[in-house]
């Protein structure tokens, strides 16, 4: 007797896990994932668990199995054909500690391995050699966005597809800074020969059964809406739904209702749009006068000092929330309203993106996050290489070699302002003389910037030494590139004058070896020759080195052991060596 038949779903071609558990521990985590799932688990069987086994395999569905991996393996061994054709399986132990990706692990298998360990708790056990990063969801994708899938999404079976290297149309995902999607997906896959179509559009209409259609609707429209004192929101709503449909624009991608300041309060507007769980915008009319629209009105214009509201208002809030806007259904009238709608050019996003001074553990959670929402990664090929295995399947990396700090800003820019979401990645903070400046020197209000803090080399180098930051601190870049050398000085000897703990970056480099020596004996003219100094070489890296001296050692050949490699910490007149490591006191007598 099956143990849960659920006729709905098992009739629908859309079940497409079946889950196997001979036990009652077994078929009560069975149970959890069908409730987990309702739409895509079967949980197939009770007294006969190999045979359910062997028939959801050879029916071509993908596997959990609550039996060992040795017995669902010696059950399936027979069967087992082409790794690119059969179903994925994965095996769960009775503990449910591990759920293992046994067949099918580029197929399906890795990805099921986590999403039923999320569901489970168990952790999920990936053997194959790549793509242990999942692909990106598609039930969230564009959710950020505000995108919102269509009911009825046939959401497994795209996925199914797309983690299977099946042939993915993509249509209208260009314009919006997405995610990444595996290779296998593309615009140019021929719309009579895929497996499925993930397609993004503000239109409304409904999708062919084949091949199975994701459509997402973006937050592309604004409505504009003007209207009589005290119009009846049952018109303003059919006014507005009226210029949505026969637009042929679908009502979830509207992102807002626009208006006229005046009608602030006017509540027929206020209920329509709460109705149909819009937010409401207003604008001043001189905000609005000179917003370019086709059927601008002198009697408008005198009644409320702007020539049209309905237009100009779709066509501004869209502009605001976009990089640009364009009218999609001109003003309609109703006895006492208008309406127009407006569809907005969505922004690029740029998120510029610190990975920390080295160790994975010191990289954020939300740079990781970043990373992997990035469609296109931009940086240094030695930070590129440090967290390959991060970004998912289909990201497009640009890398480049030290140097060429411009052209790689440049280049993250013009990607974003193309669309695209992009990552810009640097060691440390991206702020800190690294990419973000240069980067933000280009970009325009056009695209979305994003910067996600990392910890500096500085905050490693100087947990390693102890807390030699405590009371007040100054960076100096040492390197008189970019810089000319008398400004750095002026700026050792201010922070020599005002007795600032002081930390080196660019320290010294086989070309610029007298800079770090001259600013120490500017430091030592104003602090005590036993004042603590700190440096670390690749902290958080597998050579890091920290040494403690005092300023007297760095100035008789301890400075030689300093490289581009390492931070230099030199201790204010309070700080002082205790146990070995540097402490500045957080309150002190000034001396
Ligand atoms: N954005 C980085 C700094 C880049 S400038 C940050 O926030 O830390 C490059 C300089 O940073 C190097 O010359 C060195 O002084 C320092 N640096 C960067 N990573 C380091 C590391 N792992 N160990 C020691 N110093 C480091």
């Amino acid at each position: 007797m099956p143990l849960r038949h659920d006729t709905e779903h098992a009739s629908n071609a859309m079940s497409d896990i079946g889950v196997i558990a001979a036990t009652a521990r077994g078929r009560r985590a069975a149970d959890r994932l069908a409730a987990a799932w309702p739409r895509e688990v079967r949980v197939v069987a009770a007294d006969s668990p190999a045979e359910a086994l062997r028939s959801a395999f050879s029916g071509n569905t993908a596997v959990v199995s609550f039996l060992a991996v040795g017995a669902t393996v010696r059950l399936l061994a027979p069967l087992l054909g082409d790794k690119h054709t059969d179903p994925p399986v994965v095996c769960v132990d009775e503990s449910l500690e591990h759920a293992v990706a046994v067949l099918g692990g580029h197929h399906g298998a890795n990805d099921l391995a986590r999403r039923v360990s999320e569901v489970l708790g168990s952790r999920p056990v990936v053997t194959t050699a790549s793509d242990t990063v999942a692909a990106t969801p598609l039930d969230s994708y564009g959710a950020d966005l505000g995108f919102r899938v269509a009911a009825d999404a046939p959401l497994a079976r795209a996925g199914a597809a797309l983690l299977s290297g099946e042939p993915v149309r993509l249509e209208g995902t260009g314009d919006w800074p997405l995610p990444p999607l595996p290779d296998n997906a593309a615009a140019d896959v021929a719309a009579n020969d895929c497996a499925a179509v993930i397609r993004v559009t503000d239109r409304a209409g409904t999708v062919p059964d084949t091949p199975p259609t994701v459509t997402y609707h973006p937050p592309s429209l604004v409505v504009g809406v003007g209207a009589a004192r005290g119009v009846a929101a049952e018109e303003v709503g059919a006014l507005l739904d009226s210029a949505l449909a026969d637009s042929g624009l679908a009502p979830e991608a509207v992102r807002a209702v626009a208006t006229l300041d005046l009608k602030a309060d006017e509540e027929g507007i206020l209920s329509a749009a709460r109705e149909r769980g819009w937010e409401v915008l207003t604008y001043p009319a001189h905000q609005l006068d000179s917003v370019e629209v086709p059927t601008p009105s002198e009697t408008v214009r005198e009644e409320v000092g702007t020539p049209s509201v309905a237009e100009a208002a779709a066509l501004r809030a869209a502009a605001e929330a976009g990089s640009g806007a364009e009218l999609v259904a001109a003003k309609r009238k109703s006895d006492n309203a208008t309406a127009a709608v407006a569809r907005l050019q969505p922004r690029g996003r740029l998120a510029v993106i610190g990975l920390g001074p080295g160790a994975r553990d010191l990289t954020t959670p939300r740079a990781v996050a970043e990373l992997q929402r990035a469609s296109v990664v931009v940086g240094l090929d030695q930070y590129l290489e440090q967290v390959g295995d991060l970004l998912r399947p289909g990201t497009r990396v640009c890398s480049s070699g030290l140097g060429q700090e411009e052209e790689r800003a440049r280049s993250a820019v013009a990607e974003a302002r193309s669309g695209a979401a992009v990552a810009l990645i640097g060691s440390g903070d991206a702020g800190v003389y690294a990419m973000a400046s240069p980067a933000l020197d280009f970009a325009g209000p056009d695209i979305d910037v994003v910067g996600v803090p990392g910890v500096t080399a500085a905050a490693a180098a100087s947990n390693l030494l102890g807390a030699p930051l405590g009371h007040d601190h100054v960076y100096i870049s040492l390197s008189d590139l970019h810089t000319p050398w008398e400004a750095i000085e002026r700026r050792v000897r201010a922070a020599a004058d005002g007795d600032f703990t002081v930390c080196f970056y660019n320290p010294r480099s086989a070309k610029r070896d007298w800079q770090l020596p001259r600013a120490l004996e500017i430091l030592a003219e104003h602090r005590p020759a036993d004042t603590p100094v700190g440096h670390v070489r690749e902290v958080s890296r597998s050579d890091e080195r920290a040494t403690v001296t005092t300023l007297a050692r760095m100035l008789d050949g301890g400075a030689d052991a300093v490289d581009m490699l390492t931070v230099v910490v030199v201790g204010s007149s309070a700080s002082r060596n205790v146990a070995g490591r540097i402490v500045t006191p957080r309150g002190y007598t000034w001396r």
